[in-house]
């Protein structure tokens, strides 16, 4: 047992120690990041009032006061619209808030009262919580880190999937002629570069998921910019890289060859560096059920781009990541999200998905020794669970509303708790609409497990 005055220098130590935190949400474009943000503002500045946050011992036992708004610290990152999110879901009728499309950080101060109470009393203590949002789609990049011009160019052929090659018909048409060793005319690269993104963005409306390079998808205040104009040339398949590597500086091969490693170096390296380096906790959030309801290419390809995302969480000593930027994420939570989609009795199964999903990268996280928890959670309910009689059987079902405002009373179907097999596509026993967020009566937004997120990713500080 420790004396109570060194416990409480001990306490007044850890209390300095643990002033700021930063935590990192990312996932793929609509897997749901907005809406989990928006959430877990709320749901912080509800705690002690109406949240439900029973899951969080800090809220449970009534030590956490709640949390404020403050400026943030970095000024040159946008920040995250809590305002406008919160107006639309107020709006009459609800509707979902619109998703933010780079990185966006917002500060919370959150009061609690410590659990263990020393010579200092009922004293109160404050978290400084920094939340960014970036997409995920920004991770894709890290393997991208790892090759040099033409091993991406081998790697990027579209040729992988049929339905993924006819997406990229256009781009495959207006590359294939291009001379590597002809001059570079910048018009016509700029071309071919825009029917690449074109592909891109095509492919990631087809609901695929591993896009590279990332910011052509999402490019911010890049768009346009010459940077962004390259793209895997399909020619490196039939030359020897030795001879291409004599070329010109003019040459087409050379331009791009240029191009892809300012990309590097000035596009992608930089987030890692500034931002991402920084972060001590981070959330991934995956649309899990989306992917099942859209069929098999679309969830071989969602967990192709997963595994490549996962990358930049594996700090294996020899890894790319580790090599580069020394990140020092402590925590990590992996959650599938809109799990409102289907009935409770589905949750567990959902999550057990999530890990045969996922299997791969987790064992090499926990052999990295980096705490890891995968979850399911919505973090803005937008159904309500039932039971319904049916030939004399109680089943669960879901009763909410579609986007247009139909009422629906529906059950969604079962989620295979491992990856699903062939039979589980053919049976297709996988349906489910988008539900129109409920009207919110005053308080906090209806979530499932937001609160046991919470525990997982700060409730250790708030001891
Ligand atoms: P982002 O692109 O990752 O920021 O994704 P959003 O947060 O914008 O979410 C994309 C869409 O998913 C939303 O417009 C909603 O239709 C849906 N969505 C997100 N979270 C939830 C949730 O908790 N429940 C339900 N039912 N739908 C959700």
């Amino acid at each position: 047992m420790r004396q109570p005055l060194v416990r409480d220098i001990h306490d007044l130590l850890e209390r300095g120690r643990d002033r700021q935190l930063r935590l990192a949400v990312t996932g793929l474009s609509r897997s749901g990041k907005t809406a989990f943000l928006t959430s877990l503002v709320n749901q912080l500045r509800h705690a002690g009032l109406e949240a439900r946050l029973d899951l969080l011992p800090a809220a449970r036992e009534g030590r956490l006061l709640g949390a404020r708004r403050v400026n943030q610290h970095d000024l040159g990152v946008p920040r995250f619209p809590y305002d406008q999110a919160m107006a639309s879901l107020d709006a009459n009728p609800p509707h979902w808030p619109e998703p933010t499309r780079g990185i966006s950080e917002l500060r919370l101060v959150i009061r609690y009262r410590p659990g263990k109470r020393g010579l200092l009393g009922s004293e109160i203590r404050q978290l400084s919580l920094d939340l960014f949002d970036y997409p995920g789609e920004w991770l894709l990049d890290l393997p991208l880190l790892g090759h040099d011009y033409p091993s991406w160019s081998l790697a990027q052929q579209p040729s992988r999937g049929q339905a993924r090659a006819r997406l990229f018909a256009d781009w495959l048409d207006a590359v294939a002629d291009l001379d590597p060793a002809a001059e570079a005319d910048e018009a016509r690269l700029a071309e071919i570069a825009e029917c690449y993104a074109m592909g891109l963005r095509a492919a990631r409306e087809a609901g695929f998921a591993d896009l590279q390079p990332g910011r052509f998808l999402l490019p911010g205040e890049l768009a346009g910019a010459p940077v962004l104009q390259f793209f895997p040339l399909p020619a490196i398949e039939t030359h020897d890289t030795a001879e291409l590597a004599r070329l010109p500086s003019e040459s087409n091969y050379a331009t791009l060859n240029r191009r892809f490693r300012h990309y590097q170096q000035r596009v992608v390296k930089p987030f890692y560096r500034e931002h991402f380096r920084r972060f001590d906790r981070q959330i991934v959030l995956v649309d899990l059920l989306g992917a099942l309801n859209a069929g098999p290419e679309r969830f071989e390809d969602l967990s192709r781009a997963l595994a490549n995302l996962m990358q930049s969480f594996d700090y294996g000593q020899r890894s790319l990541l580790s090599r580069l930027f020394a990140p020092r994420i402590d925590r990590l939570a992996i959650a599938a999200t809109k799990s409102d989609h289907v009935t409770p009795d589905q949750h567990p199964r959902l999550v057990a998905l999530l890990e045969a999903l996922l299997a791969e990268p987790l064992k090499d996280l926990r052999f990295a020794n980096i705490p890891v928890k995968a979850l399911s959670l919505a973090a803005i309910r937008a159904t309500e669970s039932r039971e319904v009689s049916l030939e004399g059987h109680r089943s669960p079902a879901l009763r909410g509303k579609s986007l247009t405002g139909e009422e629906l009373l529906m059950y969604p179907g079962e989620v295979p708790d491992n990856l699903p097999d062939h039979d589980f596509w053919t049976r297709q026993g996988f349906d489910f609409p988008a539900f129109r967020p409920m009207p919110r009566e005053g308080g906090a937004l209806p979530h499932i497990r937001m609160d046991a997120t919470l525990d997982w990713l700060i409730g250790d500080k708030l001891q």
